[in-house]
């Protein structure tokens, strides 16, 4: 049991770059902290940015050729829209608009790109999508699983009696604990994931092309994660539900409903765990 639980450890790990997006984001804006990643990573510094910004594997020359690609497209995105779209929104702008040969199954579609950057796309509090691009990219990822045939999953993520701490410890050290599990979150996840602030305090994460026990083990992850933050004299446990894409699942709804269901399962007993949608709709 343990060595099959270590595989899909390794099958994660080799999926995700060991750099984050706000890695990524810092090596951009400072030199001297590109220069330590530099040291450190040597000549796979370019792939495993790109891995982490596509989810696809580039060699070396080829990926520093991309980067440097990238970061000016990112210049001119910024001059263009008199503010920063961030890397992400760079990459996806960059491969899917501009550089079409180097379009990748994996990456979000084109419009997608075009509507986050034209819009506000993250909520302030928790840097998560907003509830607008969840839905938008949830009906695309889910159309282009139907079209591929690849797993989608969904999580909804709800924090335990959340009430209590806003009572206990005041509705500003509430927004405190929101604002770190979405860092949590943003730095737990693939570029390709969406990660989204669903409601007050409920977050849903897209998973797109995985296997289901890959989305399963991201949420036990996460989780497990989340409940080992140390906040002032307190921590926080979520209740995460699960749905992956099935015949039974034809729309958007389907999903969410089914994530919904397995949410109020988890909260109905015990909550602090994960749950799997296993019913039909
Ligand atoms: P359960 O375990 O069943 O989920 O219990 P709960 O207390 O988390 O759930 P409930 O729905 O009773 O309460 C949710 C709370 O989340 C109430 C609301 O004030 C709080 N909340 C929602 N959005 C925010 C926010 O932006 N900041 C803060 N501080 N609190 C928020
Ligand atoms: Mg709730
Ligand atoms: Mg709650």
């Amino acid at each position: 049991m343990k060595d099959k639980h270590k595989h899909y450890e390794d099958l994660i790990e080799t999926e995700y770059s060991t750099l984050s997006l706000e890695n990524i984001e810092s090596i951009i804006h400072n030199k001297n902290i590109f220069e330590s990643f530099e040291k450190e990573y040597g000549e796979r510094l370019y792939s495993e940015i790109l891995l982490a910004l596509t989810h696809e594997r580039y060699e070396t020359d080829e990926a520093k050729l991309l980067w440097d690609k990238i970061s000016s497209h990112l210049d001119t995105l910024t001059k263009k829209l008199d503010r920063n779209p961030g890397i992400v929104v760079a990459t996806l702008d960059y491969l899917s608009n501009i550089d079409n040969s180097l379009l990748s199954p994996v990456l979000i579609q084109e419009d997608k790109s075009d509507f986050i950057s034209e819009t506000t796309t993250r909520d302030e509090l928790t840097q998560l999508y907003l509830k607008s691009v969840f839905n938008f990219a949830l009906q695309k990822e889910l159309e282009k699983s139907f079209r591929t045939k690849h797993n989608l999953s969904l999580l909804m993520i709800d924090i335990d009696d959340f009430k209590k701490v806003n009572d206990t410890f005041g509705h500003l050290v509430g927004d405190e604990v929101l604002k770190a599990i979405g860092k949590l979150i943003n730095n737990n996840i693939r570029s390709m994931d969406i990660a989204a602030r669903y409601g007050g305090e409920e977050l849903a994460i897209i998973v797109p092309e995985s296997k289901p026990e890959e989305a399963v083990f991201l949420a036990e992850r996460i989780r497990k994660k989340i409940s080992e933050i140390k906040f002032s004299g307190f921590s926080v446990k979520v209740s995460i539900g699960v749905c992956h894409s099935s015949l039974d699942i034809k729309t958007a709804d389907d999903i969410v409903n089914g994530a919904d269901k397995a949410l109020y399962e988890a909260k109905q007993t015990g909550k602090n765990r994960v749950v799997v949608f296993k019913g039909k709709q």
